[in-house]
C-alpha cells in the first residue's frame, strides 16, 4: 500500500533530515503489516460480505469520530450509534455521512483526520476534499467503491499486505469465526487471522454479570465454576482453545496496573464474590491477584500478556446507560506502574520466558516508570502509545522520552488498537513515517550511522513486533 498523494507525510520539514527519514522509510514502506492488537469483528473476514455504506462502515463503530461530535452536542443516535433499550437512531447512511461532514471541521490536527484522510485517498482512492459541500460526492464515491469485488474484506486484507491480524475475544466466545477462518485457510495457529485472549469479564467483579459470566464459563469448559480450583481449571482450558485458534497473547485491561498474590486467600475471596457478597476492595485485589494467576498459566502455556490499565471505564454514565460499552464513554487516569507491578516482577520479573507487554494512557509514565521497568526486567516490554495516545505527536515523544533507557529492543513494536479495518494500513504507515523521522535525527546528529538505523527501522516495524508476539518462525 504506498502513500502517493502525500509522499512526505509527517516526515521532518528540515531538508537534510527529511533526506535520510526518505531513505529509511522507503525500507519499511511495503513491508507486510503484523497487527498483533485490535478489535477488527473476525466475522468480517469469516463471512467476507462486502462492506455496508460507507457510514456503517467508517462513522458508527467509530468511537473517536461519534464521542467528539457528543463533546459538541451530537446525540450519537444522530449519528446511527445502536442504541441499548432499542429506541430509534438514525439508520440512513447518507444524512449519518451529511451530519459529519457539517462536522470535520471539529477534526482538525487531529489523529483521526490524518486516518479518515488517508483512507479516502490511500485505500479508496477518493480524493476529493471532505466538507459539508461535498459530503454527498465523496459518500457516493465511497460507496461505489464498496460495491466493487476489490473492496470486500479479504480482498482488502491481501491489498493492506497484512501478514497476521490478531482479534480479541472473551473466554466466552465459541470462536466459530476463527473456526471458519481455519477452515478456509486463514485461521489457526500461525494463520493469517488469530484471536486474543481477553478474559475481562470474568475476572473483573465489577463487570456487568460477572459471576452468570463465570457460571456460562464453567458450561463452555466442563468445569466446576462455582469453586475457585475449577474456575481456574475453566480459564486454563479456555486459553487452549484459544491457542488451538492461533491465539499467541492474552489481554488485559484493568482500570489500574495492581498486581497482587493473594494466596489461600484468592479462594476465599472468588467464593464471596459467588455469594454475592464481595467486600468493598474486593474486586481491585482480585484482578490484581488474577494477574499474577494469568503469568503463571503464561509460563505454561506460553502466551504473552498485554497489560493496559489506565482506563476509567464508562466514565460518561449518560453514554453508557444508552449506548452501552466502548462508544467513547471512556476516560484516561493517572497510572502507577513502579509499586503496581512489584509482585509480578517480584515473582517473575527476570524469567526471560514470561513475557509481559505494558501499555499506558498516562504518557508522564514513559519516562519516569515504564522504560526504567522494560528496561530492567527481562519479563517485561513497553507496548507503543495507543488510545488517546497515538497521533504522530505521542509516537515521536514515545521514541524521545522511553529510548534513553529502554533503547528500542525492550519496546513490542507499533498496534493499531482499531475496529476501523480500513484504517489498519495508515496507521501503521503513520508509526512507520514517524519513527523514520526519528532515526533520521539520530543519524543526522552523528549518534547511528545510518546502516544501523536502517537495520532498526526495519526491526521495529516488522521483526520485532513479529518476534514478541510469536508469530512465525523468527524468534
Ligand atoms: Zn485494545
Amino acid at each position: 500500500m504506498p502513500t502517493s498523494t502525500r509522499p512526505d507525510l509527517l516526515l521532518p520539514a528540515e531538508p537534510g533530515q527529511r533526506a535520510l527519514a526518505r531513505e529509511l522509510y522507503a525500507l519499511v514502506a511495503q513491508l507486510p503489516v503484523i497487527s498483533p492488537h485490535g478489535h477488527v469483528d473476525p466475522a468480517l473476514l469469516a463471512e467476507d460480505q462486502p462492506f455496508p455504506d460507507p457510514s456503517q462502515l467508517l462513522i458508527v463503530p467509530d468511537h473517536y469520530l461519534t464521542r467528539m461530535l457528543l463533546s459538541q452536542g451530537v446525540a450519537p443516535a444522530e449519528l446511527g450509534v445502536p442504541s441499548l433499550d432499542g429506541s430509534p437512531v438514525q439508520t440512513d447512511g447518507r444524512r449519518i455521512w451529511r451530519r459529519f461532514a457539517e462536522h470535520w471541521h471539529l477534526f482538525r490536527g487531529t489523529p483521526s483526520r490524518l486516518w479518515l484522510e488517508q483512507t479516502f485517498t490511500e485505500v479508496f482512492g477518493v480524493d476529493t476534499r471532505l466538507s459539508p459541500q461535498t459530503a454527498d460526492e465523496v459518500y457516493d464515491a465511497l460507496a461505489a467503491r464498496l460495491a466493487e469485488p476489490d473492496f470486500r474484506p479479504r480482498a482488502l486484507f491481501e491489498r493492506f499486505n497484512i501478514e497476521v491480524l490478531a482479534t480479541t475475544e472473551s473466554p466466552l466466545d465459541d470462536l466459530g469465526r476463527h473456526a471458519k477462518l481455519a477452515t478456509d485457510g486463514w485461521g489457526g495457529p500461525g494463520g493469517r487471522v488469530v484471536t486474543t485472549f481477553r478474559p475481562d469479564n470474568v475476572v473483573d467483579l465489577e463487570f456487568d454479570g460477572w459471576s452468570t459470566n463465570v457460571d456460562r464459563l464453567g458450561e463452555i469448559a466442563g468445569e466446576d465454576t462455582g469453586r475457585y480450583a475449577g474456575y481456574l481449571a475453566a480459564l486454563r482450558s479456555r486459553r487452549a482453545a484459544f491457542i488451538a485458534a492461533g491465539a499467541t497473547s492474552s489481554d488485559h485491561g484493568h482500570p489500574t496496573a495492581r498486581t497482587l498474590d493473594l494466596g489461600a486467600d484468592a479462594a476465599t475471596l472468588f467464593d464471596r464474590a459467588r455469594r454475592g457478597r464481595a467486600e468493598p476492595g474486593d474486586a481491585e485485589a482480585f484482578r490484581a491477584h488474577m494477574l499474577l494467576e494469568f503469568a503463571r498459566m503464561s509460563l505454561d502455556d506460553g502466551l504473552v500478556m498485554q497489560l493496559h490499565p489506565g482506563a476509567v471505564r464508562n466514565h460518561n454514565r449518560w453514554l453508557h446507560a444508552r449506548h452501552g460499552r466502548d462508544v467513547g464513554g471512556d476516560i484516561p487516569q493517572v497510572t502507577e506502574y513502579v509499586h503496581a507491578l512489584a509482585p509480578l516482577l517480584d515473582a517473575y520479573g527476570n524469567d526471560p520466558r514470561l513475557r509481559v507487554v505494558v501499555y499506558t494512557l498516562d504518557e508522564d509514565t514513559f519516562t519516569r516508570e515504564l522504560a526504567p521497568l522494560a528496561g530492567g526486567y527481562a519479563a517485561l516490554l513497553l507496548g507503543a502509545p495507543w488510545w488517546f495516545l497515538d497521533s504522530p505527536e505521542v509516537l515521536r515523544r514515545f521514541r524521545e522520552t522511553v529510548t534513553e533507557t529502554a533503547g528500542f529492543y525492550n519496546t513490542a513494536g507499533f498496534v493499531d488498537d482499531t475496529r476501523a479495518f480500513c484504517s489498519i494500513p495508515v496507521r501503521h504507515d503513520v508509526a512507520r513515517r514517524v519513527d523514520a523521522g526519528f532515526l533520521a535525527r539520530l543519524v543526522a546528529e552523528h549518534r547511528l550511522p545510518m546502516d544501523e538505523a536502517a537495520e532498526t527501522i526495519v526491526d521495529l516495524a516488522y521483526r520485532l513486533p513479529k518476534r514478541v508476539f510469536k508469530f512465525g518462525e523468527i524468534s
